[in-house]
């Protein structure tokens, strides 16, 4: 995270301090950085000029009206998996030519929704879905623009819970599948096939797995010889959560998809979501109290699973690091957790760490993505707040909910 550093033995992002944060807001809450967020969107932008991409932002990594607005701002489309999605993405602005909806489950009032904000693309997941979409076009009377989202059946290397391109995971449809829908696409009268889609996991730090994939489409379009608008190359793009984490090489991907475009002669989608946002956050939490156990120490934090859900639901790994740096290292080893009663409910161990104290604060870093968006209010606990940092300006960018609100909902 570039633009989270100590100045001393204070934790900044940009030019302001976290220390002063924590006492004007209750803890925890989310601080993203705006600079970070923009840097980002422009290092994918470059890496891609070549196939000029309408870069897509994967709404889903991280919700917040702002967040979306400053994206859309610079250019980024939205790729949404739900009705409320879309209508965040619009009312941050984005254009609904823009906008890309995924997703196996969309529901009629979802595709009629899109139908009617006359959205850039809606990918459909399966031929139930295709008839569905069709007899809404033929009830209205238009040919409907979509993309088939492909399965291309490609292990993305990546965590299996959050892999998404093999043939046993539910998204997309198989190959063979799709051979057969285009066979007999007269009975689908009333869409256009514009697009082809894929999106085959996420967190992916290697381009082996895109290349097949792109190998994969080639194929497809050849076979059918099949006149394409746009081809929708999904996301997933991974980011550096421990330092031994070998980043993308996305200048290498680039040029695949820079050739791969002037074969097909059609606009490039992507739809990263992590990548834009996942290193521009952090999760800032009091240490409630410290437990001795048998092994270890229990550092409780005021923040749970409820709050940040990436470690319990996927395992991730997430650095904790103080706010406050002091130069002592002999605390031994402990175990950082939430309060939520649930086993799952704990971050990150440490065999040794700095000396830290009850009341003190500490930072989950690379919160920015899937983080305040997979929040809930289990354990019947309020959604935290969202803070935006600018230089050396804050701005809440979504208050922290009312607790009685939240009881007598
Ligand atoms: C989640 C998702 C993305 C974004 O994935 P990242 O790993 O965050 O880049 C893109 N496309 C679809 C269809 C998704 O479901």
């Amino acid at each position: 995270m570039p633009h989270l550093k100590y100045f001393g033995s204070n934790l900044f992002i940009e030019n302001s301090s976290i220390v002063n944060l924590t006492k004007k807001n209750k803890t925890p809450f989310y601080v993203y950085s705006e600079n970070q967020i923009k840097e980002n969107y422009l290092k994918l932008a470059r890496s891609f000029k070549n196939s000029n991409p309408l870069i897509c932002f994967a709404t889903k990594a991280n919700t917040n009206t702002s967040i979306i607005k400053i994206l859309g701002k610079l250019g980024a489309g939205a790729d949404v998996v739900s009705g409320g999605e879309l209508l965040k993405a619009l009312k941050a602005g984005i254009k609904p030519n823009r906008i890309v909806f995924s997703g196996v489950g969309k529901t009629e009032e979802e595709l009629k929704m899109a139908i009617q904000k006359k959205i850039l693309l809606i990918n459909i997941e399966s031929e139930s879905e295709a008839r569905l979409l069709n007899k809404i076009g033929e009830k209205i009377n238009k040919k409907i623009s979509v993309g088939f989202r492909l399965n291309p059946d490609v292990d993305a290397k990546t965590n299996k819970k959050i892999s998404t391109g093999k043939s046993e995971n539910k998204f997309g449809i198989s190959i063979k599948n799709f051979y057969v829908i285009y066979k007999n696409r007269k009975k689908f009268k009333n869409l256009k096939i514009d697009a082809l889609s894929v999106h085959i996991g996420s967190q992916i730090l290697s381009d082996t797995p895109y290349k097949k994939t792109l190998n994969v489409l080639l194929k497809v379009v050849n076979n059918l010889k099949i006149k394409l608008k746009h081809i929708d190359l999904g996301g997933g793009f991974g980011i550096s959560y421990e330092r031994k984490n070998k980043e993308i090489n996305l200048n290498k991907y680039a040029k695949l998809v820079h050739n791969f475009k002037q074969k097909l002669n059609c606009n490039i989608i992507f739809e990263p979501g992590r990548s834009l946002v996942g290193n521009s956050g952090i999760l800032v939490s009091k240490i409630q109290y410290i437990k001795k156990g048998p092994k270890k120490y229990f550092i409780i934090l005021d923040a749970g699973m409820n709050d940040f859900m990436r470690t319990a639901l996927y395992e991730a790994k997430h650095e904790i690091i103080p706010v406050n740096k002091v130069s002592k290292k002999n605390f031994g080893a402990l175990e950082f957790v939430g309060p939520i009663c649930e086993s799952t409910c704990k971050f990150t161990s440490y065999k040794n760490y700095q000396k830290i104290s009850e009341g003190d604060f500490v930072a989950i870093t690379n919160a920015g993505a899937y983080g305040s968006s997979l929040s809930s209010n289990y354990n019947t606990r309020p959604l935290i707040a969202e803070i935006l940092i600018t230089k050396n300006k804050f701005k809440i960018i979504r208050k922290r909910q009312d607790l009685l609100k939240l009881i007598n909902a």
